[in-house]
């Protein structure tokens, strides 16, 4: 036994665990107790005997001291602190001292010799300092059973055998030990316990992983894990699966065998029969797709032998599905689920390259006039109008076409060259209206048609000249697809540059003011109207047809106009000074209502001027109805009573000029005869104006016919009751040095 503590002592000495030195401590302590008893017994000497008790009580002194250090490291407790270490440590010295005195005193123990089965034994007689040393050291071990007794049943049953077992073995020894301290036996044989005990704590301590506990804890852990696990023995037989498994092979409790089967007709994977692999499966169903991520292993025991396997199947649809929402709105357009700008150019560009012998084409599309429909309509329907049009699409555009979102009101399609039939698009487009509830509004698509050609440059810029092509025809709702070529490219970089240079243009006085004179029935000079012209220092003399309509579009007309009614008024001024009263008609273009308070301007023009309104007319298109009529309306009333005269320019040359004349306070119908020669008929031009003439009579609105270039137009518009005249016939539009040379021989 004494070689067996030894041995442990040693091993514990040189654990790695916390633990190891207070075991050894502890098996070292015990050695000298059984050392003491071997000599005990083994003695027949009564001096050799008494320095066997005396190693046996010392020894047990050490063993209290060694036992209470490793109750307290074993059990987890702090020494509750230094002083009550060391009241103990002093309690067994001072036992130990008193002991030793015993030679002298004779108060603590005495031994008597007696024959035990034939030979010499010297047994213990016990006085009162024998008793102390009993009662110390038991107090000692009465403290650790307590706490042993306390720790197994305060610590939950799985946990508790750690404690119970040492405690058990404690009782046990100690017992025995106390059997034979009252029995009054010679021979004292606890010893065997006292080995025991420590080779019980040796093992404990270093040794013993409580199964049990692990068993529960990993059992534990596989019934909540959210995955669905199955276990399967040497022969691939299920042998246990966590309750997502029970649910997703939708089996019992009791058939595990079944597992296996159901597993393998779910699973192609799970199919090949392989010990270990990792695989992802799509399970669909019809009405949904499932995603699972499958893992199986193969369990070996410490030999490498196999033991069985698990596997482990874990539902991940709900972040497939995000992460597939994810993709899809990272590429595609919220409101119309079509390819995002981004997206749809990848994807052109992919098809582009990967198909260099098709021939493709950049469709742009635009919806015309978006804004306002947003504006009359509400977002609502705005919304609604992209929807349909990104469904238009989905049902025009041929399979191996793509299309997208490319911006707000704008499209994209990358179109076959072969399958485009224009005809049918037209056609389509033609025919586009949107209804909700009462509502039927036609949409207008405008189209621009790039044939890729140049392959080299980027698919946004194939798209962009595509567009480029659409900003010829923007204006026009009956001309709704066109195609691009290379004029559109120098047209837009052009009007970029005049667009540019136009302020420097204002600045420098670039731009004039041409007069053209309007004529009374005598041929006499009743006013002009005021033209613009623009000496561009690189382009040459520039006429308003090349930059009104550029300047139309991006709103740059509002200073344009705004510096022509300027000098007008300034001429008119002179003419006032010198006593003329013709009027000058100056031109408000619709896109002026949008950008200036035109009431105020003017107002404050005859009030800097000092003129009278009357003196500046002002000439309108329909156009200017075309939107916001009843605002618009409202400022040409204003206007009209602020002395203004109304002239309505280019009189049936739209559509709607007749309507509009009932509801608007107009002066003058300015009708175009350049236009009206365009119709071809003259016969029935002749009868148009005719007409117009007289009913502008009747109406007591005063008519005038421009575009006169004959003597003979002028004698026959004369006969048919015409009041005003402008024409080529009487003069061209010129500068006003010229214009007052004209006066001088044509003026009243
Ligand atoms: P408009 O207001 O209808 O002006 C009349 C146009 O007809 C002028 O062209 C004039 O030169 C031309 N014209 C006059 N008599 C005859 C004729 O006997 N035969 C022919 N074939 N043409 C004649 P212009 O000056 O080139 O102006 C073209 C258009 O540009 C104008 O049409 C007007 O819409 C616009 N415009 C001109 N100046 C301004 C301006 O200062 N502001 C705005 N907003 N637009 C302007
Ligand atoms: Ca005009
Ligand atoms: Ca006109």
């Amino acid at each position: 036994m004494v070689f067996a503590l030894s041995v442990c002592a040693f091993i514990s000495h040189h654990s790695r665990k916390a633990i190891g030195r207070s075991v050894a401590a502890l098996l070292i302590a015990l050695i000298p107790p059984v050392t003491g008893n071997l000599i005990i017994i083994g003695s027949n000497y009564q001096n050799l005997s008494t320095v066997g008790y005396y190693t046996y009580f010392f020894g047990m002194n050490l063993v209290m001291y060694a036992l209470l250090k490793f109750t307290f490291v074993y059990c987890n407790i702090n020494w509750p602190d230094k002083i009550s270490q060391n009241a103990v440590r002093l309690l067994l010295v001072f036992d130990a001292i008193q002991l030793s005195l015993n030679p002298l005193l004779g108060h603590a123990f005495a031994t008597e010799e007696l024959i035990v089965d034939g030979s010499i034994y010297y047994r213990l007689i016990p006085y009162a300092g024998q008793s102390i040393h009993r009662i110390i050291d038991y107090s000692i071990f009465l403290i650790v059973l307590l706490i042993f007794t306390v720790k197994t049943s305060k610590t939950s049953k799985i946990y508790a055998e750690r404690y119970s077992v040492i405690l058990l073995v404690m009782l046990f020894t100690g017992v025995w030990e106390t059997y034979y301290i009252f029995s009054g036996r010679p021979i004292d044989t606890s010893m065997i316990g006292f080995g025991a005990f420590g080779l019980l704590v040796f093992y404990f301590s270093l040794y013993y992983r409580p199964l049990r506990l692990l068993d529960r804890m990993l059992a534990n852990i596989a019934s909540e894990m959210k995955e669905a696990l199955f276990f399967f023995d040497s022969n691939k037989t299920c042998i246990w699966a966590n309750s997502p498994g029970l649910d997703l092979v939708h089996i019992n409790e009791e058939d595990f065998e079944i597992a296996s089967s159901r597993l393998k007709e779910m699973f192609k994977s799970f199919n090949n029969d392989e010990d270990q692999f990792n695989a992802n499966e799509i399970i669909d169903s019809g009405s949904e797709k499932k995603y699972y991520v499958l893992s199986k292993q193969l369990v070996n025991d410490d030999d490498g032998y196999p033991v069985g396997s698990f596997l482990s199947v874990r539902d991940n649809t709900a972040e497939q599905l995000e992460l597939q929402k994810e993709i899809f709105n990272a590429t595609h357009d919220r409101l119309t689920g079509l390819y995002n700008r981004e997206k749809f150019f990848e994807m052109s560009e992919n098809i582009l390259h990967n198909n260099p012998d098709k021939e493709y084409l950049a469709v742009f599309a635009d919806i015309n006039d978006f804004k306002l429909v947003n504006d009359v309509y509400g977002n609502e329907f705005g919304d609604l109008v992209l929807k349909k049009v990104a469904d238009l699409f989905s049902t025009l555009c041929p399979e191996n076409s793509i299309y997208g979102r490319l911006g707000g009101d704008t499209f994209g399609i990358l179109y076959p060259a072969d399958q485009f039939r224009i005809e049918d698009l037209e056609n389509h487009l033609s025919r586009f209206s949107i209804v909700q509830d009462e509502l039927e509004l036609q949409i207008i698509l405008h189209i621009g048609v790039y044939e890729i050609v140049d392959r080299s440059i980027p698919t946004s810029a194939m798209f962009d000249r595509a567009h480029m092509a659409i900003s010829t025809i923007k204006e026009d709702y009956h001309h709704l697809i066109q195609y691009y070529n290379d004029d559109f490219r120098s047209d837009v970089i052009w009007n970029k540059q005049i667009s540019s240079d136009l302020h420097d243009a204002l600045r420098n006085r670039d731009i004039v003011p041409y007069l053209q004179p309007i004529m009374d029935v005598e041929g006499k000079i009743a006013g002009a109207e005021v033209l613009v012209r623009w000496n561009h220092p690189i382009e040459g003399f520039l006429s308003p047809g090349k930059f009104i309509p550029v300047f139309e579009k991006n709103g740059m007309i509002a200073d344009v106009d705004r510096y022509m009614w300027r000098c007008a008024c300034e001429i008119l001024r002179k003419w006032k000074q010198k006593n003329r009263n013709e009027f000058i008609s100056i031109n408000i273009s619709p896109n002026d209502f949008n950008q200036l308070d035109v009431v105020k301007e003017l107002k404050e023009l005859i009030r800097e001027y000092d003129i009278s309104a009357s003196q500046l007319r002002i000439e309108i298109t329909e156009t200017v109805m075309m939107s916001d009529i009843d605002k618009r309306m409202s400022t040409l009333s204003e206007l009209s009573s602020m002395g203004f005269i109304i002239e309505m320019d280019d009189f049936g040359s739209g559509y709607s000029s007749f309507n509009l004349l009932k509801d608007m306070e107009v002066d003058v119908l300015k009708i175009d005869m350049v236009f009206l020669r365009k119709t071809g008929d003259v016969e029935k031009a002749k009868k148009i104006v005719k007409n117009i003439i007289s009913m502008a009579n009747d109406l007591n609105i005063v008519p005038l016919t421009e575009g006169v270039e004959t003597q003979r137009q002028f004698e026959v518009l004369l006969d048919m009751g015409c009041k005003l005249f402008q024409g080529f016939y009487f003069a061209k539009p010129m500068p006003e040095a010229e214009f007052e040379e004209f006066h001088n021989t044509h003026g009243r």
